[in-house]
């Protein structure tokens, strides 16, 4: 009910507005988001690659309406690929489609995605699509499908929520796609997604062993393997660790991602046991609706929500 109901205010513009003027909001936010521009970015960036971790960049929007914010975001992208290039950090970069222009038209936003798609296999990086609300699913798969029929340097997100969920991974696997594996974190009715989370974890378990039992028949590509563990779930973790091991699925073939800041302490565990982890990074302005989703994933973070919301 409260995830809900977060989610639900995630996508209004009043508490929006509110929240965005509050300091409060503010430094709330900024456990989740790196800053607001790239060169802040860039430097966090740094950090963690200095303390062993790969890092995927996510330049901060989504559901745009007008082709000029379309193209600005593309444009930000395709800066970004080439000034983590020119920069000592090492970072793919991770992005939505509705801030590409899947709202607007599908041919738009998978022309810029096939611009984005091709800096990034310029300069040998990795562009991730994130997945989004069930509304959007089979509009993002279709444009995957497209822009990765001519280049591997884009990969796609799978949540195990969805009942679709099985089946989407059989024709991906199929394909030799690269698949990050997560548990879904919008707001899905019952007639697609299970409400329990037993249930969205036995699924969890279910499709991350399909992964990784066929982890080995893909080929990595800029150094992403072709299936990454998204979750903070110990029990995730722990039952993944133990099917690759008893399976034999080498260290190279997988590895584990987690959100900026989030659960720290496991990234840096996870690191030290030698298995490669991924941090995904927020930067840009528009904080507000990734912000709202993190505050929905732990319940007890309405109180804080609430608190910024009547000021600092
Ligand atoms: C790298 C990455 C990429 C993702 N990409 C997508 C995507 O493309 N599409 C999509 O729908 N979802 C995405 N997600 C979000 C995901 O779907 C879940 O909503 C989110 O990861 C919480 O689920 P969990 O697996 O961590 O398990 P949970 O059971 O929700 O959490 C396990 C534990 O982790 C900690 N935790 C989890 N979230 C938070 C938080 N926000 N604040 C503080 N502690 C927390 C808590 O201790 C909690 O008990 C992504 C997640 C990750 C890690």
């Amino acid at each position: 009910m409260l995830r809900r109901s977060l989610l639900f205010l995630s996508e209004r513009e009043g508490l929006k507005n509110l929240l965005l003027k509050t300091r409060r909001a503010r430094s709330l936010a900024a456990r989740f988001v790196a800053g607001e521009d790239l060169d802040t970015a860039l430097s966090v960036v740094k950090g963690l690659n200095d303390s062993g971790f790969r890092v995927t960049l996510d330049y901060l929007g989504e559901s745009v309406s007008r082709p000029e914010e379309a193209a600005s975001a593309t444009d930000a992208y395709i800066e970004s690929l080439s000034r983590i290039d020119a920069s000592e950090a090492s970072s793919t970069i991770s992005l939505k489609l509705t801030q590409l222009g899947l709202d607007i038209d599908l041919d738009l936003c998978t022309s810029h995605l096939e611009r984005i798609v091709t800096a990034a296999d310029a300069c040998g990086s990795f562009v991730r699509i994130d997945m989004e609300g069930s509304n959007h699913t089979a509009a993002i798969l279709e444009v995957f499908g497209r822009v990765s029929a001519s280049s591997r340097a884009v990969g796609i997100v799978i949540q195990s929520y969805l009942f679709r969920s099985e089946e989407d991974i059989s024709n991906l696997i199929a394909r030799r796609a690269a698949i990050r594996l997560c548990k879904g974190a919008y707001s899905e009715p019952a007639s697609v997604a299970y409400q329990r989370r037993e249930d969205v974890d036995a699924n969890y378990v279910h499709l991350s062993r399909r992964l990784l039992s066929e982890a080995t028949a893909t080929e990595m590509v800029a150094g992403v393997p072709p299936v990454a563990i998204a979750t903070h779930d110990d029990a995730m973790i722990e039952q993944a660790r133990s099917f690759a091991d008893a399976h034999a699925v080498p260290a190279e073939a997988f590895e584990f991602q987690m959100l900026y800041g989030v659960r720290r302490d496991v990234q840096a565990q996870l690191v030290n046991s030698g298995y490669n982890v991924r941090v995904y990074v927020p930067y840009g302005t528009e904080w507000y609706a990734y912000f709202m989703r993190r505050m929905a994933e732990r319940p007890a973070n309405l109180l804080f929500v609430a608190r910024a919301a009547v000021g600092d």
